[in-house]
């Protein structure tokens, strides 16, 4: 899930071409090696560089300490709740 739009405005930084293109690639690059991954998933912060640089988008940190449910969690979570 990419929030350039959202992530530009709490810099207030308008970003050039090539800094989204890098932000895209940041979150790809994130997104396979999650794929390719055996373990559990995490949560994907996307994180503004704070500096002024036009050519500096957004970076992607995994977060270690928010695991995301596996596909099978998730689908006993749903159904726990339709159950109630
Ligand atoms: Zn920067």
């Amino acid at each position: 899930m990419l929030q350039i739009g959202k992530e530009n405005e709490m810099s207030g930084k308008f970003l050039k071409r090539n800094a989204i293109i890098d932000t895209i690639k940041s979150e790809e690059r994130m997104n396979s090696l999650q794929k390719r991954s055996d373990g559990p998933r995490y949560h994907v912060d996307t994180v503004s560089c704070g500096c002024p640089d036009e050519n500096c988008g957004a970076f992607h940190a995994i977060r270690a300490d928010r695991p995301l449910p596996t596909a099978r969690q998730a689908d006993e979570t749903l159904r726990a709740r339709r159950r109630k």
